[in-house]
């Protein structure tokens, strides 16, 4: 990007005399004061100024601009480097109207309003760019000239009043259709990133008599009392919505160990058994919860606002001022769900989990390098249960967290074991869940395991989904480059096409990608699939990342990945995850194998 103010004049623009309509061509210095108010001007007043030539793409700006980016004023930045900035969500469309800025000549002018995800601070602010083709030969059609402002404050002004518009009147609670609204955005949030959520349907009971027997007003201020008591039980990132009358609805995203919908149903029912003072009347009441959980009891709004008002309805049935998990034609589904969950409870406790160890092989030289660490429930009678299962239950109660420290400290006690037995240097990779990578102390979390076992951080390498990343771009950054500090190695675990830039992907400090098995097993099958697969090998060689193939059934997709490229590979053909102990003696065969060959 070249720096506008210093630019010479485009020849072909001429200047107006005012009174005359005469062009007349301005003075060294008229231009030169001209240009000095200009750039003081758009400094004064935070606009940055940019010309853009459609047909080259270059495009020149002032340093407001390059600021507005979180670049500083005199950082000199490529195209490219502005792409980056921009809102991954925004940047196909901002790309398709610079696109069409070259391509349709009939496009005048372009008004656009985008996000960018700061350079400096991460900070996400709403940009709006406006400018016009300025007419001319042909040779400077394509050129268009404008401004940006930063419009963020006023976003945020044009928001709250929508927003103050759609609440409900009485208690100051997001109303039916603003609550829909944000479940939406939470659900789609929830979809994105394959985590869980819960809906509370919460019921007042005898609530009507309060209304009949002292009046509308005596129960109007009685809702506003309850809708402050349920804002107190819940945290600042839930929602709770009136849908009407006395109903209400709280929702709840990445419910974690000591925060779980049960917990807060709980919590509202004791903070709604408190006497309610009115006047001078004493009043009392009690509320009635169902409670549904997504993915468990349904995938859209509908299905899961249905399942927690059928299991409010059963727990008003059941005795009223208690709570019920949804559990209608298939109750066995929310039995199921408890059962699981004391389970997992008690595994911990008991520190019965298991680890198996899927052995990772490097496919140029053949040989093991690593293993990913993969979690069994141990059940009764020796049978396992497998992540599938208990990972949507140890997400839903929160026990995921717990689940994820025990595993980190159980992958570093046997590191150390491996050592002793002369397998040093085994890289062991372990996978994150979503909710465990976005806590704030994960990263202390990760270190102080490193210091507890003493394993050399460049041997651990942890799996992140692809989706968790995009979830929130500038916080798993940070977080990234704070695991990249410590030495540990970072892959992007189920690989495939989240990303629609390599402008982002490069940006991150990741290692290694694993392409999903998804794609993988279909390589020879499917062509869309390996496509994705093919793709993935290609922006791993040009981003300098190791790829990883995962879910090698069969000679032909190992021959496809060895001949295309592929770095490492895990799969049945090679290994089904196998215990601690096989890994060992697998490892030690492997080598002996290898120095019998020499
Ligand atoms: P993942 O990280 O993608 O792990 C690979 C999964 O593919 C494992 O399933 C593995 O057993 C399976 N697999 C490996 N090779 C083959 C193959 O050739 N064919 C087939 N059909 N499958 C293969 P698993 O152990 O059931 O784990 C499933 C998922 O559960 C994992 O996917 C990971 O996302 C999650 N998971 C496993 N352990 C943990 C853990 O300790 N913490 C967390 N947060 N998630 C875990
Ligand atoms: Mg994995
Ligand atoms: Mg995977």
């Amino acid at each position: 990007m070249r720096d506008l103010v210093n630019q010479p004049r485009p020849q072909g623009t001429p200047s107006i005399a005012p009174d005359s309509g005469r062009p007349l061509r301005p003075t060294d210095e008229e231009t030169a004061a001209a240009a000095d108010l200009l750039r003081l001007a758009a400094f004064a007043a935070n606009i940055g100024l940019w010309d853009f030539d459609a047909h080259s793409g270059v495009l020149t700006a002032n340093g407001v601009f390059r600021s507005l980016h979180g670049l500083a004023a005199d950082q000199k930045f490529e195209e490219e480097e502005f792409r980056k900035c921009i809102h991954p969500e925004d940047r196909a469309r901002v790309e398709a109207a610079l696109v069409a800025l070259g391509t349709n000549e009939t496009t005048d002018r372009l008004d656009i309003e985008f996000r960018v995800v700061r350079r400096d601070d991460g900070a996400v602010r709403t940009l709006r760019s406006s400018g016009a083709r300025i007419p001319g030969g042909a040779a400077e059609s394509q050129r268009f000239v404008g401004i940006t402002l930063d419009v963020t404050s006023s976003k945020l002004a044009e928001q709250h009043l929508r927003e103050a518009s759609q609440h409900d009147a009485l208690t100051g609670l997001p109303g039916r259709g603003l609550l829909f609204e944000y479940c939406s955005h939470l659900l789609a949030m929830a979809q994105r990133t394959r985590s869980s959520g819960a809906m509370l349907f919460i019921d007042l009971d005898r609530f009507k008599p309060i209304n009949d027997s002292h009046g509308h007003g005596v129960g109007d201020q009685v809702l506003q009392q309850v809708a402050k008591r349920l804002l107190s039980c819940l945290r600042q990132e839930d929602i709770v919505g009136r849908l009407g009358g006395d109903e209400f609805v709280v929702a709840i995203p990445h419910p974690d160990d000591r925060y779980g919908p049960a917990t807060v149903a709980k919590h509202v029912i004791a903070a709604l058994e408190q006497p309610f003072y009115v006047d001078n009347l004493q009043l009392h009441l009690s509320a009635s919860i169902g409670i549904s959980l997504y993915p468990r009891h349904g995938n859209d709004l509908d299905s899961l606002l249905k399942a927690a008002d059928h299991a409010m309805y059963l727990a008003k049935e059941g005795g009223r001022s208690r709570y019920q998990f949804f559990n209608s034609q298939d109750e066995g589904n929310g039995a199921a769900e408890m059962q699981i969950e004391s389970l997992l409870r008690e595994a911990l406790d008991l520190e019965s989990l298991q680890l198996v160890y899927q052995p990772v092989v490097d496919l140029q030289s053949g040989m093991t390098v690593g293993a990913e660490a993969l979690l069994r429930l141990p059940l009764k009678g020796g049978d396992v249960m497998t992540p599938d299962v208990f990972l949507p239950v140890a997400e839903s109660t929160g026990l995921i967290n717990r689940l994820g420290e025990w595993v980190l400290a159980e992958v570093g006690r046997q590191h150390a074991r491996w050592c002793q037995a002369g397998l040093p240097g085994m890289s062991v990779s372990v996978n994150v869940a979503p909710q465990q990578f976005r806590q704030r102390k994960f990263v202390a979390q990760l270190a102080d395991s490193l210091k507890k076992s003493g394993m050399d951080p460049c041997c651990l390498q942890i799996e992140i989904r692809e989706s968790t990343v995009l979830e929130d771009v500038p916080q798993a950054l940070v977080a990234l480059e704070q695991i990249r500090q410590l030495g540990v190695q970072v892959a992007l675990d189920d690989f495939g096409t989240g990303f629609s830039s390599i402008g982002l992907l490069s940006s991150l400090p990741v290692d290694k990608l694993k392409i999903d098995r998804v794609f993988v097993q279909s390589i020879g099958h499917d062509a869309h699939s390996q496509t994705i697969a093919d793709s993935v090998l290609a922006l791993g060689r040009t981003l300098n990342l190791k790829v990883v193939g995962e879910g090698i059934e069969s000679e032909s997709v190992y021959s496809y990945l060895l001949e295309h490229g592929c770095n490492q590979a895990q799969g049945y053909y090679f290994s089904k995850p196998i215990s601690a102990g096989e890994f060992e003696r697998w490892c030690k065969q492997e080598q002996s194998h290898a120095q019998s060959v020499h």
